[in-house]
This record gives structure tokens, C-alpha cells and sequence, in this order.
């Protein structure tokens, strides 16, 4: 397997001294001005926000994204950043019990637990020294047919124009006119807690109609995700700040390890779960969109970010070697369309199997579905 672990050299052929606009300096964003630097392109980065900093707090990166990462050169960088995944346990939420343990000891390379912000500024680091410029404070407003585009500081051209712009993706509605999202029926809270304890690996926390996931972060910190089901929910987007006692009352009849963890939970945030289509054009002349903005993934597979990096690592690989941009496009379109429509449907399954009723269903499902963390394709 060594094979996989160096670092990627891209011919720079057909991409050298081409212009490529990055919209987003999100995971997927990043990591495409990153790769298609090293492939000779003179890259950009708009990004709407004034800083890059991610809100929020912890991240899976699994095999097939840290591979990923390594062949653009961040392995060291990653290696001292984040901490290596031991183990998922599964925990029946009920009663305290350990169900059982899936070992990810063996997962090369390893499976690992990064702050957003770190990994946000390993990638932006990275496609800086690789050559790209990040412009910050810069919004897209709309595209042209030729390579235009027009931000909120006036018009860039671009041979090609990468939609890296997430979940309420402008690059999607003008590829794709804009599509309802539907309702899962689930909320998610997210949080950090202070570490009180070493903790090695990830644990899942499974009760009927509920779930929570928690796992350390370098950072001192215990990353905390918690589902519950709902009938109803307004609002999509992650920023809704939520009153702790309403976290905590949804699992006031679980095992006291758990109630403990939540009780030190001060501002959580909550959001809708929301299922998207995946979008149907991935590419136009001279536009091409990844990660969120193509496939919006529901988080129960802990694909979404991993998706992205591979995305963009596959997007500029494809027109570092086709015979020119819209024939690379088309490659890496049919190179990801099916491997991302699987794993978003995996990820809706796990949706319902963590919530089964009986604890060994769950976990029959996770085992397949929660470690099935596939091969990168490229
Ligand atoms: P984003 O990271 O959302 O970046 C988009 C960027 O574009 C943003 O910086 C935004 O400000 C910018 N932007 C938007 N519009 C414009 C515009 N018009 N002009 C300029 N800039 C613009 N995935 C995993 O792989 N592992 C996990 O463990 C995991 N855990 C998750 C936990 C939670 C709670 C959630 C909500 C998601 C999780 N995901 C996980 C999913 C993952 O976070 C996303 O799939 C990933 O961030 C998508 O990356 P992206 O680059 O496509 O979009």
C-alpha cells in the first residue's frame, strides 16, 4: 500500500498558466485551488466571508480524504494537527452499554478527528505556498457563459470557474435553477464540551428516534453531534443558537454517562436535516461545481467534507490530463457522479438505522454502513 502514501505529481500539461477562479474557501474550495495550483493554474479564491475561520468544531476525515490530502502534499501537516481515530464504539444509549467496538487501528492512513479550523488552515496554508491567492470579503454575484463572473468587487474572468460556494450554493442554482430541499423529519445539535478524560476513539450513543455522536479533538475539546427526530422544522442552515435544557430533556431518560457529558453542554446550535437532490449538471463551458454545492450529503456517514477534498482532487487531476477543460469536466462528471450518489444514499440509511428500535439492528446497519468509508476513485 505505500503507493498511496506519497505525494501526487501532476503533469501540468494542459493546465499550466490557465486561469482558475476558486468561489468558496470552504474544505472542497480550498483543497481545489490547492491541487489545481500544483497542476501549474494561476488560481484564485472568493470568499464571501471576511475571515476564514470555520464555526463549528470537529470533522471526520476518513481514509479516502486523508489519502487524498496526502497526495497533495499535506500528510505531515495533518499528522500534526489532528488526532488519530482508535475506534467506533457503539453504545446503547438506554442503559450505558458498550454494544460493541469497531477497531479503526488498522484503517490506512489513519482514520483522524480534526477542528475545522485547523484543517480549514492547513488547506489555506497549503494552496498559498502552492501559489494561490485568497481573496477574502469577495462575494460572487452571478456567471457568464464565457468564463465571466461578477463579484461584489466587480467582474474576473477565468478559464475555468470552480462552484466550491457549500449548501446554499449560488453555482448550483445558475447550473441548475434552484431545486426544494425536503425535510428528513431530524434535528441536529451541535457542540463542544471541555475533555474532562483521555478519549481514544469516537463513541455513538443510540436510543430510539435519537442518537448522539461525540469524539475528542486535539483541542482539548469533546466534539458533541446530537439527532433527534421531529415532525416539523423551518429553518435549514447550522447557526440557530438552541437553550441547552431542550438538548438535555431530549435524553433525560438515558444512562447518566450520557446525561453527565450533555449537562456540561452551555450553547449548543441546532439545524433542520435536510435531504437535496444531487445536482443533474455538474458542468457547463466553462463552470464546474464540487462538494456541498453538488451534493449536499446528510452528516450520517461523515462523507461530506471527505467527498469534497475528493471531488476537487478528481476535478483537477481530469483537466490536468484530458485534451482541454470541458472534456476534463466531463471525465471527473462521470468519474464522481456515481460514487457520490452511493454514498449519499448510504448516508440516508444510516438516517434511519441509527434510530431502529432494537440496539442490535442498529448496529448490524452501522457496521456496514459506518465504516464502509469506501476507496478514493481517481
Ligand atoms: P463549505 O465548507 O460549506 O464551504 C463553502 C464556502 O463558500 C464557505 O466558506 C462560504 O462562505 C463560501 N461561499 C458561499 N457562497 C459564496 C459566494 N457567493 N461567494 C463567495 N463565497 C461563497 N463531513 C465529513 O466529511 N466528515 C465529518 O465528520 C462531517 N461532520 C459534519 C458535522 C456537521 C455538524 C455538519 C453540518 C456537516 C458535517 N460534514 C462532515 C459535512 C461537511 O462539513 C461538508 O460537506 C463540507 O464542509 C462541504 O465542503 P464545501 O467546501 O463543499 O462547502
Amino acid at each position: 500500500m505505500q503507493h498511496h502514501m506519497t505525494e501526487f505529481e501532476f503533469t501540468g500539461r494542459q493546465m499550466r498558466g490557465k486561469r482558475v477562479a476558486v468561489i468558496g474557501a470552504g474544505i472542497g474550495g480550498l483543497t481545489a485551488a490547492l491541487a489545481f495550483a500544483r497542476a501549474g493554474a494561476v488560481v484564485e479564491v472568493f470568499e464571501q466571508a471576511a475571515e476564514i475561520k470555520e464555526v463549528g468544531a470537529g470533522i471526520q476525515i476518513s481514509p479516502n480524504g486523508a489519502r487524498t490530502l496526502i497526495a497533495l502534499g499535506c500528510g505531515p501537516a495533518m499528522e500534526a494537527a489532528s488526532l488519530k481515530a482508535a475506534h467506533v464504539m457503539p453504545v446503547d444509549a438506554l442503559t450505558g452499554r458498550k454494544v460493541t467496538l469497531f477497531n479503526l487501528q488498522d484503517q490506512m492512513p489513519p482514520y483522524r478527528f480534526f477542528h475545522r479550523a485547523s484543517l480549514i488552515g492547513l488547506l489555506a496554508r497549503a494552496a498559498q505556498d502552492a501559489g494561490a491567492k485568497i481573496y477574502l470579503g469577495v462575494r460572487a454575484v452571478s456567471f457568464g457563459p464565457d468564463g465571466g463572473a461578477s463579484t461584489s468587487e466587480g467582474p474576473i474572468k477565468a478559464d475555468l470557474i470552480v462552484g466550491a460556494d457549500g449548501i446554499h450554493s449560488i453555482s448550483r442554482v445558475l447550473t441548475n435553477g434552484a431545486a426544494e430541499p425536503t425535510f428528513t423529519g431530524q434535528v441536529a445539535w451541535r457542540a463542544v464540551v471541555p475533555l474532562r478524560k483521555p478519549m481514544v476513539g469516537a463513541q455513538v450513543w443510540m436510543a430510539p428516534r435519537r442518537h448522539v455522536v461525540m469524539y475528542p479533538l486535539m483541542e482539548g475539546l469533546l466534539n458533541i453531534v446530537a439527532v433527534q427526530e421531529r415532525k416539523t422544522w423551518a429553518a435549514e442552515g447550522w447557526h440557530h443558537a438552541d437553550d441547552p435544557a431542550h438538548l438535555q430533556a431530549a435524553f433525560a431518560d438515558c444512562a447518566s454517562g450520557l446525561q453527565d457529558v450533555l449537562s456540561k453542554v452551555e450553547a449548543p446550535l441546532i439545524w433542520g436535516l435536510f435531504r437535496h437532490p444531487v445536482a443533474d449538471v455538474w458542468h457547463t463551458k466553462s463552470v464546474a461545481i464540487l462538494g456541498d454545492a453538488a451534493h449536499p450529503t446528510l452528516p450520517f456517514l461523515a462523507q461530506g467534507a471527505n467527498l469534497a477534498i475528493e471531488d476537487a482532487f478528481v476535478m483537477a487531476r481530469c483537466c490536468d490530463v484530458s485534451t482541454d477543460v470541458q472534456a476534463g469536466l466531463a471525465r471527473y462528471e462521470a468519474l464522481r457522479k456515481p460514487r457520490v450518489t452511493r454514498a449519499i444514499a448510504a448516508a440516508n440509511a444510516n438516517a434511519r438505522n441509527y434510530h431502529l428500535s432494537g440496539i442490535q439492528r442498529r448496529v448490524a446497519h452501522l457496521g456496514l454502513k459506518t465504516l464502509g468509508a469506501v476507496a478514493p476513485q481517481a
